[in-house]
């Protein structure tokens, strides 16, 4: 059978990795990126360049956007020249975005009034995973359209979660990605306290990766504030955008999320400082020089 045709929107660090393993599957790729020149890239890879999104659309069976906010999703998918205008009815649209879950339900409804179905499938891993096709999909949406969204989502990544209704892998993303923010902050002011007092910083942070504080994430920063080492795997605007989201969505459930505003607040401080475009472990550069 042949495969089925994928346009892919956006080509960030994500981005990037992912369309490249579409295309190391052997499916038929056609990649837009608001800035040619990535698209470009990917095309001397063997995809197909589009000047818009509405252009890869209409090329397409299957849509995955992977852009930066509810903002970018909005350009991508609604704008004049979006994908949503050049898509055929039956094609499947993925927003694999971290986003709200609010504009995971607005999409989802413009969506199906074009026949389109539409699955909320944000992914845990970094930069690393999504080039080695070792993603985490978070998957919202009905069961026989992540059956047809399945081949493709297993080309870019290993684990495949469906979570529920349309907006709960987003929520799950959120509520996933506010935890780690939590401890990524809390990691930076730990480091801030150890350098200040004058202890055995390698010694210190031993005692902390090693034992009952170091999950994967808090190793893997650990490592990048020793070294102050910030070139960006995630870049720490977009944390303090996540945090900004799941705050948003706590409150509309009634539960304050005390921790992450906390935790937004040291990501915010770091974004004054110019910071922003800087993986997140840079967070603790405020807290240092302070
Ligand atoms: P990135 O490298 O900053 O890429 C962002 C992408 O969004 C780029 O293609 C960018 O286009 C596009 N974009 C931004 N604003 C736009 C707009 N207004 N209109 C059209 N396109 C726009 O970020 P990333 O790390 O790949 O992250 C992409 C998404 O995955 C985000 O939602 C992020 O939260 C999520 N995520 C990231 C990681 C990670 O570790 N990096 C892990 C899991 C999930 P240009 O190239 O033209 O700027």
């Amino acid at each position: 059978m042949n495969k089925p045709r994928i346009a892919f929107l956006g080509l960030g660090i994500m981005g990037s990795g992912m369309a490249r393993r579409i295309l190391g599957a052997g499916f038929p790729l056609t990649a837009f990126n608001r800035n040619p020149e990535k698209s470009a890239l990917l095309a001397s890879a063997g995809a197909a360049a589009a000047s818009s999104p509405r252009q890869a659309a209409a090329q397409a069976d299957i849509i995955v956007s992977m852009v930066a906010d509810d903002q970018a999703a909005r350009a991508v998918w609604l704008g004049g020249d979006g994908a949503l205008a050049g898509a055929a009815p039956g094609s499947l649209c993925i927003e694999s975005s971290t986003v709200s879950p609010g504009w995971v339900r607005e999409l989802s409804a413009a969506a199906a009034a074009r026949g389109c179905d539409l699955l909320d499938a944000p992914v845990t891993g970094s930069r690393v995973h999504a080039a080695s096709g070792e993603l985490r999909f978070l998957v919202g949406g009905t069961a026989a359209s992540l059956d047809r969204a399945r081949p493709v989502l297993s080309a870019m990544g290993k684990t495949i979660t469906p979570l529920g209704p349309t907006g709960s892998g987003s929520l799950v993303k959120l509520i996933n990605n506010f935890v780690c923010g939590v401890q990524v902050a809390a990691l930076a002011e730990a480091l801030a306290m150890i350098e200040r007092s004058g202890l055995d910083t390698a010694a210190a942070l031993e005692v902390l990766t090693q034992g009952a504080p170091g999950s994967p994430l808090v190793r893997t920063i650990s490592a990048r504030m020793t070294a102050s080492d910030y070139t960006p795997n995630f870049f720490l605007k977009l944390m303090a955008k996540d945090l900004s989201y799941a705050i948003q969505e706590g409150r509309g459930l009634s539960v304050e999320l005390a921790t992450a505003a906390a935790a937004l607040g040291d990501f915010q401080n770091a974004i004054a400082a110019g910071l922003g475009d800087n993986d997140m472990s840079a967070v603790a550069e405020p807290l240092r020089r302070r």
